[in-house]
């Protein structure tokens, strides 16, 4: 054999060697962690908190990374509504020079009966902030994330090693009001801390099967704005339209209306949906109600799109009240929300092939797959600032049992989705999952 093969081989074989290993040991430790990781899930499960809400799950969140060696700050965040704690967690750990890496959690749960009937299933009931009583469950998985998180900044320690930077893990309350990453920013996030040269996250996935990793490059999440529109008529007798405006008759033309907004107006390249989830009016049959007022949600991608949405949403709800005759001064009044918006979530195509390749390499091609963008929404995009100034990358987690995901092929009947009461990950192999991915990904960023 020529020598220089020989060697070029040996070196390769040493390479292949050391790289086996290093992956063995990132699973040798999870291994022994995955116990504890099984019963943290469980218990984060149990005890799952609203929006705003999250007291108990910030103190445990810090606890646990506080006795990790992290710096750990609390209460980061600053609401629009002063009578709102942010409970926002950062957890700081500094590892020589190298650049620094975001690696955020959600830690809040939602207004949900949970049904799934597991040992494990929450059984919370509280007051929600308008005073109602509700059952709190974490129906969209952000429990699987903080487990995942704290899952990772195990790993990390042990593996300090094989990276060089600052990492900043942090547990964001509020993302299902999506105002949360906003108040952690507007309390000085990227001033008080190290602001991140990257920011990456996980979400699990009610279509996906335990064990896979989706990723999406460029827009991923679609931006999301509340919009409330109070239809103004002129009220009176049920038997006398005549001396009337009647706001039921066009609020119905408007709903109808706002519908050709998507269809008519828009570029059918630019995804969009306009959907009115509430109407409001009147109290009894012979009363023409003085208003009616309807609940919008708009979500579109770019920013142009969704300014030009809401610009004809107001323009056909003004238009058809007058061409009803209702004075200018009884118009209807629009009112676009400034706390339930959200931009869209775009993931750095750069950074989210690169961390894909990573992916394929950690868990085999097969399990690693590319999603398609989706018209749900996420705060999480706001942590890469206006204009994507930092690159930010957001990827799938599969959660689904796949003895569950044959039965729905076979069956054809949907599986539950997040948000849903029957929503119920299955924890191994999703947490493994979880702690591998975010470790790797965080690993090929930082790595010497
Ligand atoms: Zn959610
Ligand atoms: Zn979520």
């Amino acid at each position: 054999m020529n020598p220089r093969i020989f060697l070029n081989a040996l070196s390769f074989g040493i390479l292949m060697t050391a790289s086996v290993s290093a992956q063995e040991s990132l699973d040798g430790l999870i291994n022994r962690d995955m116990e504890s990781l099984l019963a943290i899930y469980k218990m984060l499960h149990a005890a799952p908190e609203l929006s705003h809400h999250e007291e108990k799950t910030s103190v445990f969140v810090a606890g646990q990374l506080r006795s990790l060696g992290y710096t750990v700050t609390e209460h980061v965040g600053k609401y629009e509504r002063p009578e709102w704690t942010g409970y926002g967690v950062v957890a700081v750990l500094k590892n020589g020079e190298g650049p620094t890496v975001l690696v955020r959690s959600e830690l809040d749960a939602l207004p949900v009966e949970e049904k799934t009937g597991l040992p494990y299933a929450s059984q919370v009931k509280t007051k929600s902030d308008t005073g109602q009583d509700v059952s709190v469950m974490h129906a969209c998985g952000h429990d699987i994330h903080i487990t995942s998180l704290i899952g990772t900044a195990q790993m990390l320690v042990q593996l300090k090693k094989q990276w060089h930077g600052t990492l900043v893990l942090i547990g964001q309350p509020a993302e299902e009001t999506i105002d949360g990453a906003k108040a952690m920013l507007k309390d000085e996030l990227y001033t008080r801390f190290s602001k991140p040269d990257y920011a990456i996250a996980l979400h699990d996935h009610a279509e996906l099967e335990a064990g896979k990793i989706g990723y999406c490059p460029g827009y991923a999440l679609a931006n999301s704005t509340a919009v409330d529109i109070t239809i103004r008529g002129i009220g009176g007798h049920g038997s006398k339209p005549e001396t009337a405006k009647d706001p039921i008759v066009i609020a119905a033309q408007v709903i109808l209306a706002l519908q050709t907004i998507v269809s008519r107006e828009n570029s059918p390249l630019d995804p969009a949906v306009v959907t009115v989830g509430s109407i409001h009016g009147g109290t009894k049959s012979n009363i023409i109600p003085d208003e009616v007022k309807l609940q919008l949600t708009v979500r579109a991608y770019k920013e142009e799109v969704r300014q030009k949405i809401l610009a004809s949403i107001e323009r056909i709800a003004k238009n058809i009240a007058f061409a009803a005759g209702v004075p200018e001064e009884r118009a209807p009044i629009m009112k676009v929300s400034d706390t339930e918006v959200t931009p869209a979530t775009y993931n750095d195509p750069d950074l989210t092939q690169r961390l894909a390749k990573v992916f394929e390499k950690t868990f085999d091609a097969k399990n690693v797959v590319k999603w398609p963008p989706i018209m749900g929404s996420e705060d999480f995009g706001r942590l890469g600032l206006d204009g994507h100034q930092i690159p930010v990358c957001m990827f799938w987690l599969g959660a689904v049992d796949p003895v569950q995901m044959a039965k729905s092929q076979q069956t054809g009947t949907p599986l539950p989705s997040l948000h849903s009461s029957l929503f119920a990950p299955l924890p191994e192999p999703t947490i493994r999952t979880g702690v591998k991915a975010m470790t790797s990904a965080v690993l090929e960023l930082m790595k010497n």
